[in-house]
């Protein structure tokens, strides 16, 4: 046994668990090794039956002196037990298990772990953890009488299961492995020692010195990892170094319809600066929705067809990418740059021998009938709406392009040192000028109607509106699209029978969306009705009203960026946050949207309340999910990414540490199969 075996060939395992482990994703030894408890009993305290008190965590350990099943009315068993340690008799209750009076005997010895409680005025105990002590046999001591881990579980998996075989690997060869982290670089706890304690501490200290080791390495390991990248990339020289010429910009960005905000030229010249080194760039812009991302990709564009070099521009929907090819074809067409569009449904307009200077389109770009090897620039767009595969593999088709990634998702400070360890970041921290504040309601049931007629109201006034229904599951699928047009069809009958409605969503054909987008941009169609798929992209400035239905499905930096759809004109623009839950921890969580406006403190709320994975509403490949360690915990962070730090200056292609090295090659094996 190995610690790649798979679970399926392990004894005791076997095909049949195997699969349901695999719902809690675990496939291998190792794996099942870092399935952690997600929380622990106490029950370490060995009491007397006679100092027995109802309502406290208690182990006891005495002789069964009688057990048997009886039968309900409704055929269920109920399981029996006396127990007596010598000081006193204890009355045991076990549902469902008709089993257990074949593997408890009378005046057997055993240990229980439960709650006491009253029954009859006796102290008594319902369905305890048991344990069978038994002369001459190794006492395991794993689910009574000590500090138990509870763990994450699934159907037909049950916690006691997971301890037996947690414990059973641990005890195995296979869980001493060596630790391939120098000591010098930490030297608390071993890697072992470090997960013996997790799943069956000695004590709440050992837990928490386990705990931190594990952080450590998780966050180690993904430093190490993205600051090696980082060294490789600015090993590799670009093909052809750019010739920049200030001038020629100058001449584009005062021909914008618009001046650019200093946030924008700040980042314009980060830019330059990468552009004028002789390897690729690796950057990153972030900067919330409406603060002008679009028109700096396109200076970079500009600066790249002046050296006569391609660019690519990828966006995660097809309607966001349509929007970007009209934008860019609007601002390049009196430089004769050529633009051309590429999606799913669109594959080129202008016929094949002119090759375009820009392609815009979706991950259909990655397709392998596309030749990417002239481009010189690559660019994401919403690159958190794409995995990690995606975006290195656009990356790739290309050779050694200039890389650009943006995002309006804020991202703490914690999660870029760590995650993107490997990218430079350039922040727009401004929003054009003349924006307004978009004032934002939290709107319980009762207010629902009120909030309708005002939307009425201001529809008649010449606004127009997003209706957002909630998130149902993480991707679009039928289900999303149906639930969709059951609330159209309602608020179309209902309540805006006078107005005119569309519907949009993700499930749509991708000419349908063009023609209702068109419609809401003529003002053919006063209100929006869609899931959140409008979240990017979509730029209509007479909209004014977003309503977001079922807010406490969403994220805060999500609700941030729906809210961002608005205020994009000169109109005072509002943002209702409807909901139907009662829960005050949901409602006080939705209820920040109201006094906060900065996405940045709402993404490190979200970090706070919900933990990382949540904090794009819709889960990320797995990238933001950490399985042990915190984004909260700066220090550690900080602390991981000095030691990444010195590992590698001593030797960047860690050579001198072949343990490491192997460990990175595996962690990159897992997180990219094939
Ligand atoms: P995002 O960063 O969310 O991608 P966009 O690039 O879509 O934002 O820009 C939002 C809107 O703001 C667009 O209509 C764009 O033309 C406009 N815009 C961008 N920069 C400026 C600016 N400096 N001044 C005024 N309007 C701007
Ligand atoms: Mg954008």
């Amino acid at each position: 046994m190995e610690l790649d075996t798979p679970l399926a060939v392990v004894s005791g395992i076997g095909p049949t668990f195997a699969k349901r482990l695999t719902r809690l994703n675990l496939f291998t030894v190792e794996d099942l090794l870092n399935h952690y408890p997600f929380r622990y009993e106490n029950f370490s305290q060995i009491k007397n039956i006679s100092m027995a008190k109802s309502g406290e965590e208690s182990t006891f350990r005495g002789q069964i002196w009688s057990i048997k099943n009886s039968y309900t009315r409704f055929k269920k068993v109920i399981t029996k037990a006396i127990l007596n340690d010598g000081t006193a008799s204890l009355e045991i209750t076990w549902f469902n298990q008709p089993w257990l009076i074949k593997n408890i005997k009378t005046s057997d010895t055993i240990q229980i772990s439960g709650k006491t409680e009253r029954y009859h005025s006796k102290i008594a105990m319902i369905a305890p953890e048991w344990e069978k002590i038994e002369e001459g046999i190794d006492f395991q001591n794993i689910h009574t009488g000590r500090i138990v881990p509870v763990y994450p579980e699934t159907y037909g998996i049950k916690s006691k299961w997971l301890r037996n075989k947690i414990i059973g690997l641990l005890r195995s060869k296979v869980a001493q492995i060596e630790d391939p982290l120098p000591e010098h670089i930490y030297n608390q706890l071993s890697l072992f020692e470090a997960l013996q304690q997790i799943h069956f501490p000695d004590s709440f200290e050992k837990h928490a010195q386990a705990l931190e080791k594990l952080s450590f390495d998780e966050l180690f390991y993904i430093q190490l990892n993205n600051q090696k990248t980082k060294l490789e990339w600015r090993g590799k020289k670009i093909l052809e170094p750019l010739n920049i010429n200030p001038d020629t910009l100058l001449h584009f960005i005062n021909n914008l319809p618009f001046e650019l905000t200093s946030a924008q030229k700040k980042v314009i010249d980060e830019i330059i600066v990468d552009l004028k080194k002789n390897h690729p760039m690796n950057r990153l812009i972030q900067g919330d929705v409406g603060s002008g991302k679009t028109v700096v990709a396109a200076a970079v564009i500009y600066l790249l067809c002046q050296n006569k070099l391609r660019s690519v521009l990828m966006a995660p929907t097809e309607i966001l990418a349509f929007q970007h090819f009209q934008t860019l074809t609007k601002l390049f067409t009196p430089y004769k740059i050529k633009v051309d569009i590429y999606t799913g449904s669109k594959k080129f307009t202008k016929n094949k021998n002119s090759t375009p200077d820009v392609i815009v389109g979706t991950h259909a770009l990655l397709s392998k009938k596309i030749s990417l090897d002239t481009v010189g620039l690559v660019i994401i767009d919403e690159q958190q709406r794409f995995g990690v595969e995606q975006r290195s593999l656009l990356r790739n088709k290309a050779k050694l392009p200039h890389f650009l990634t943006m995002t309006a998702t804020p991202i703490p400070r914690t999660v870029a040192l760590t995650l993107y360890g490997d990218l430079d970041l350039s922040i727009i921290d401004e929003l054009p000028k003349g924006r307004k504040v978009v004032r934002t309601h939290f709107v319980p049931s009762n207010k629902r109607s009120a909030a309708y007629n005002f939307i009425t109201q201001q529809v008649n006034q010449g606004q127009q509106v997003y209706i957002i229904t909630p998130l149902i599951e993480e991707s679009e699928t039928q289900l999303s699209a149906k639930a969709v047009k059951v609330e159209y069809e309602r608020l179309q009958k209902e309540v805006f029978p006078d107005l005119s409605l569309g519907i949009l969503h993700g499930k749509m054909k991708s000419k349908e969306k063009e023609e209702v987008l068109g419609k809401f941009k003529n003002k053919e169609v006063d209100i929006l009705v869609s899931t959140s798929v409008v979240e990017v992209g979509v730029d209509v400035p007479n909209a004014t009203i977003m309503v977001v239905e079922g807010a406490e499905r969403f994220g805060l930096a999500q609700l941030h960026q729906l809210r961002g759809r608005v205020g994009r004109g000169t109109a005072q623009s509002y943002t209702f946050l409807f909901t139907e839950t009662e829960n005050r921890q949901n409602i006080s969580r939705v209820k920040n949207l109201e006094k906060i406006y900065d996405g940045l403190k709402l993404a490190e709320l979200d970090l706070k309340i919900r933990g990382a994975g949540e904090v794009f509403g819709i889960k990320q490949s797995g990238s933001w999910d950490l399985k042990i360690a915190s984004f909260s915990n700066l220090s550690l962070v900080e602390r991981t990414k000095k030691a990444a730090e010195a590992v590698l200056k001593e030797s960047s292609t860690l050579d001198k540490y072949p343990k490491l090295k192997r460990k990175l090659v595996n962690l990159d094996k897992k997180i990219m199969p094939d």
